[in-house]
């Protein structure tokens, strides 16, 4: 094998990259890493753009930071601002590469996506390698997954399942492939910075205020916000916690970094189980691992169900759903007249960021009290969410939805009832200006 393009996809990090040190072993004399931006101008059923000016933010100072930690391996990294069934197969040509190797995602855009390369003829190579867990470890086959999270949890432990040791990242890397035509030598800051274009302004409000140290994409502030969380004994505390609505350290934080993938969920295990080596296990410690484990669930859901997960029904049998497009526009613009779901709807507009319960208690806002399509509701987030993860957002969307696998049927969340629990003061009201 003569030159291997390694195209990164959610995975945005040289550390436990199993994809990348296979890509070196093939036994590849040159080796093209190469990512390739989304499409900004995609726009959704809904009307307004996939994706949002946060996460092109956050997207781009990810890629900026693996650019820059391939250029000190002498490897740089290729940015194309074309999406990879257009890019791939003509830099292929270009370089005379005849492999691509890259993370294999479960979800239908992105196997459509591979399908496409190799319609072109192109070899491509895909590794699993986004959850904590390896499937092929599971006590069951994947296609037989339990139906319910709780059941996956308890065997998952009654088998004292472990996820391998995160892998170190390389300490060199194959060269460039010679002749690599001029038009695809841009300046990765300038193209980057292009494709974020005008980062919203910082939001002193913000439960994640990222955009300057040390909240910046990349792996290396992935691994400095893991060493600080650990270093401060948050673990310790997070059950209690995590239900918070403000500030930075109520819950881990880990999601902008694992949804990039500049953080390996092995690499933030093996660093919590050192933390509980050394300070003991506690309820907050093995909250994490519970809640890193819900991530691998709706992983290994999209596995077992594929596309049945993106159909109006899921996994369930009402084929229709009511859409009130006046309602939704009021709940994507935080002018419902519900002050806790019109403070969470602003707060992600503004931030990028919103907690797991105003999650949970805005997107139940939408389905069972304003009556609209769940899909609209997932699109939004999809459009803002610093740490949109298609497998944790379908997944989430689906069983407040009650057309995944939660046993109860849908799950409707009284906001009156949250905010008299979680906002007790009305601090987080107040803060967002609707009370
Ligand atoms: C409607 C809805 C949509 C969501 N969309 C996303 C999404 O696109 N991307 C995303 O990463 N999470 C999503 N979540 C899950 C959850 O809200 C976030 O993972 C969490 O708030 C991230 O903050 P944290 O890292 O501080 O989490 P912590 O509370 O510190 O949890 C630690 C880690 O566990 C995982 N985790 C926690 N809760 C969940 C959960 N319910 N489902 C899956 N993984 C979980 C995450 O990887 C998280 O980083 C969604 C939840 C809901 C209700």
């Amino acid at each position: 094998m003569s030159t291997v393009l390694f195209w990164f996809r959610n995975d945005l990090r040289l550390h436990d990259q199993p994809a990348l040190q296979a890509a070196c072993a093939s036994g590849t004399r040159h080796l093209l890493p190469v990512v390739c931006l989304p499409d900004e101008h995609q726009v959704t059923p809904w009307g307004f753009a996939r994706i949002g000016a946060h996460r092109r933010s956050w997207w781009a100072s990810a890629c900026q930071s693996l650019a820059q930690e391939l250029s000190n391996l002498r490897c740089p990294l290729l940015i194309c601002m074309a999406p990879a069934r257009i890019a791939l197969p003509a830099l292929a040509r270009a370089v005379e590469a005849d492999h691509v190797v890259c993370e294999a995602i479960a979800a239908p855009e992105e196997e459509a996506e591979v399908e496409s390369l190799r319609a072109t003829g192109l070899n491509v190579r895909t590794l699993w390698q986004s959850s904590l867990l390896d499937p092929a470890t599971l006590p069951w086959p994947v296609r037989q997954l339990p139906h319910v999270f709780t059941q996956f949890l308890k065997e998952v432990e009654h088998v004292g399942l472990r996820p391998s040791a995160p892998l170190p990242a390389p300490g060199a890397l194959p060269p460039w492939p010679q002749g690599v035509p001029a038009r695809y030598l841009l300046d990765p800051a300038g193209a980057l910075a292009a494709f974020a274009g005008h980062a919203p302004a910082a939001d002193a409000r913000s439960a994640f205020p990222y955009g300057a140290p040390p909240l910046l994409g990349g792996e290396a502030a992935a691994l400095s916000h893991l060493e600080q969380y650990l270093a401060r004994g948050l673990p310790t505390q997070y059950k209690r916690t995590r239900n918070g609505l403000i500030g930075l350290d109520y819950s881990s934080k880990w999601s902008p970094w694992l949804a990039t993938g500049a953080l390996s969920p092995r690499r933030a295990l093996a660093q919590l189980r050192g933390f509980e080596a050394e300070h003991g296990t506690s309820d907050g410690s093995y909250w994490l691992w519970f809640e890193l484990l819900w991530r691998d669930y709706f992983r290994f859901l999209h596995l077992r169900h594929g596309g049945a997960l993106y159909r109006v029904r899921g996994l369930g049998s009402e084929h229709d759903t009511p859409h009130d497009p006046a309602a939704f526009t009021a709940w994507r613009t935080g002018r419902t007249g519900q002050p806790l779901v019109d403070a969470a709807m602003r707060e992600l507009a503004a931030t990028g960021y919103l907690s797991n319960r105003l999650r949970q208690v805005a997107a139940s806002y939408l389905i069972h009290d304003l009556a609209c399509d769940w899909r609209a509701g997932a699109a939004w987030f999809e459009h803002h969410l610093l740490d949109y993860d298609v497998y944790s957002n379908q997944g989430n969307w689906l069983y407040i939805a009650g057309r995944g696998t939660d046993p109860r049927g849908g799950r409707r969340f009284d906001p009156e009832r949250q905010a008299s629990t979680y906002d007790p003061s009305g601090a987080y009201r107040r803060l967002w200006g609707t009370a």
